[in-house]
């Protein structure tokens, strides 16, 4: 059998028997890999990642290559009407306006970004074309949203969805600006993955902090903050306020403590060790973190009790609770 043919018998096996499997809840251990290597690997971060990472899998299954698959995974949760911090139904700024920010980033370090876009429904597919079709890593706002048109991105109306239209009205009678993170709730989609070659890509895609000031970008279009992608040695991905991950280059900062050697899960709580020692009111930032190496081996660590993320790999699937610096009281 060829290395190709192999590699689809195996995904094959598992997707087909995909809906006996249970969910499988586990508590990360702490300082050790939460998981044992695997290949294929697909990991997203909060439960929106069950579906996304279902629609990744099946797109890997079909033959398609890992950048493929995180695109295309990721897309199911920019088209989720419920999801009120992802895509063009997400919450808006406090001016009213819902802009998205996402990136994308191959294993042999080819990546693309958008920020501050608006009336593009699928943000990551811009960042993939930003990879793919120029010489630049990253677009904003008015440029992006040009580059989007020339390509033949339908632009959606400037309309918000009923829940965020809803939300906004109820936060406008204090208009109080402070971030608003979900501490035990999903926000950003990152998604990480490698195929049975281990061959790795990521994506991040997010419509960002509720009612920030209008032009602000988080750490999810940022490579290196929210995102970062390395055959070498491995991938992660960042949730959570992103101005406490950009200033200690998160996902960066965390290949290059698997490069040294740690595990993903050493190299997910040392950044959140970092992250809380450069943060003041750490009580009010949530911030969580996912990697996988090459081994197929992952981890994850948040700030705070509540993180969790999905993972699809041969033979299971199901959400897994992530460790935290803090504990639950
Ligand atoms: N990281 C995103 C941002 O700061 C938001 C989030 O993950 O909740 O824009």
């Amino acid at each position: 059998m060829t290395m190709l043919g192999r590699r689809k018998f195996l995904i094959k096996t598992v997707i087909g028997a995909g809906a006996a499997f249970p969910l499988a809840i586990a508590e990360g251990s702490f300082g050790k890999p939460v998981g044992k290597g695997s290949m294929p690997l697909i990991l997203s971060t909060w439960d929106h990642g069950m579906a996304a990472n279902e629609r990744a899998w099946e797109v890997l299954n079909s033959g398609k290559s890992i950048v493929d698959a995180v695109e295309e995974g990721v897309k199911v949760t920019e088209n989720d009407l419920d999801n009120l911090s992802v895509g063009l139904q997400g919450l808006p700024d406090r001016e009213g306006i819902t802009t998205l920010d996402a990136s994308i980033m191959r294993g042999d370090g080819a990546c693309g970004a958008v920020a501050f876009v608006r009336q593009v429904k699928h943000p990551i597919s811009l960042a993939r074309l930003v990879m793919e079709k120029t010489p630049h890593v990253m677009l904003v706002g008015e440029g992006a949203r040009q580059f989007a048109l020339a390509e033949g991105f339908p632009m959606e109306q400037e309309v918000l969805s009923e829940k965020a239209e809803r939300a906004y009205q109820n936060w406008k009678k204090t208009s109080e600006y402070k971030p608003v993170i979900n501490i035990e709730n999903h926000d950003t989609i990152g998604m990480i993955g490698m195929d049975a070659n281990g061959k790795m890509a990521g994506s991040c895609t997010t419509s960002g902090l509720a009612y920030k000031m209008h032009g602000r970008v988080g750490d999810s279009p940022i490579i290196g903050a929210g995102l970062f992608v390395d055959d070498e040695v491995g991938a992660a991905t960042a949730t959570g306020l992103g101005e406490s991950i950009i200033r200690i280059s998160g996902s960066f900062l965390i290949v290059e403590l698997m490069r040294q050697g740690r595990s993903p899960q050493e190299a997910c709580e040392e950044a959140v060790r970092r992250l809380v020692a450069k943060n003041s009111n750490i009580e009010n930032i949530q911030a969580g973190f996912l990697a996988l190496n090459k081994d197929g081996e992952f981890g994850a660590y948040a700030v705070h009790p509540g993180f969790n993320f999905a993972r699809h790999a041969l033979g299971e699937r199901g959400m897994v609770n992530s460790g935290s610096h803090f504990k639950r009281k």
